[in-house]
């Protein structure tokens, strides 16, 4: 279980990286077929000025500059074509990695959030037998079904819980609390026209500095092999890009962490 959720990590950020790329990439590709086609119009404006000059001109001078034009004509239009042709490439990177299968689809979100609740709580358990953690469900059942997508929505709950698993059981290591007990708090609400889902910890908390840097992708406080730093960049991009909503974090450091996740019910 714990390969296939960093597998889906791993894909997802790759995902990222790569709209991330494709992104940056445009613009600069954009400025370079804009301007080749600018550089053939003021050789056509040129051209022109020739022809008005030509009984002026020694008649090899002419053809001369006239064959340097024909050439830089052509290589314009080589630079134009292949750069609609990196273009097209980077359409597709941009299109793939939104993810041909971004469906939304009115969806429980009561049902889904505790089935990932449920994942997240048992590897946890499977890999650490002696440690136990309380979690605290609420979930308004008359909540509509929530149009979302739904592998994205779970992948946003996961991180969100795995990250308050860790808090938790990290905390539980070092507790100067006695006696500690870990719990996780799960609430899903309606709040208007918006779902309000809140996943809350009394683990090691985030301090000031953390906190500043804490969507930043690959920024981790875990050890090497233990976190990849994308969790909440990607949960922050599925939140906000992908379903409009928001995500918010209040911490009090060896007390609380609590993430707020809303997203408008339409
Ligand atoms: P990763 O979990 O791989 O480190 P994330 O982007 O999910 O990547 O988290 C970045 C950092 O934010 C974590 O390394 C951790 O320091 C901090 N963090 C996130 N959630 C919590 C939490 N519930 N309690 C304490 N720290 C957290």
């Amino acid at each position: 279980l714990r390969k296939q959720i960093s597998q889906q990590e791993k894909m997802a950020s790759l995902g990222l990286l790569s709209a991330g790329i494709a992104h940056e990439i445009q613009n600069p590709l954009n400025f370079v077929i804009n301007f080749s086609k600018l550089s053939r119009k003021l050789l056509e404006d040129m051209e022109d000025v020739l022809d008005e000059l030509e009984s002026k001109l020694p008649e090899d001078a002419d053809d001369e500059i006239r064959e340097i034009m024909d050439d830089l004509k052509e290589n314009m239009v080589k630079i134009e074509d292949n750069g609609n042709r990196a273009s097209s490439i980077v359409r597709g990177i941009l299109l793939y990695s939104r993810g041909k299968d971004d469906e939304y689809i009115p969806t429980n979100l009561c049902q889904l959030t505790k089935e990932y609740v449920w994942l997240s709580y048992h590897a946890v358990r499977a890999n650490n037998k002696s440690f136990n953690v309380a979690i605290k469900e609420e979930y308004d059942e008359t909540l509509p079904p929530v149009k979302v997508i739904p592998q994205d929505f779970s992948r946003a709950v996961l991180n969100l819980m795995n990250n308050a698993c860790y808090a938790v059981f990290s905390k539980s290591k070092g507790v100067t609390e006695n006696p500690y007990n870990p719990t996780i708090q799960v609430s899903l609400k309606k709040d208007g026209d918006q779902v309000r889902l809140v996943i809350e910890d009394n683990g090691s908390g985030i301090t000031k500095e953390v906190k500043e840097k804490l969507y930043t992708p690959f920024f981790t406080t875990k050890p090497v092999g233990e976190g990849t730093g994308l969790g909440l960049s990607i949960t922050k991009s599925i939140i906000e890009q992908k379903h409009n909503g928001t995500i918010e974090m209040e911490s009090e450091p060896d007390k609380f962490t609590r993430f707020t996740i809303t997203i408008p019910i339409q």
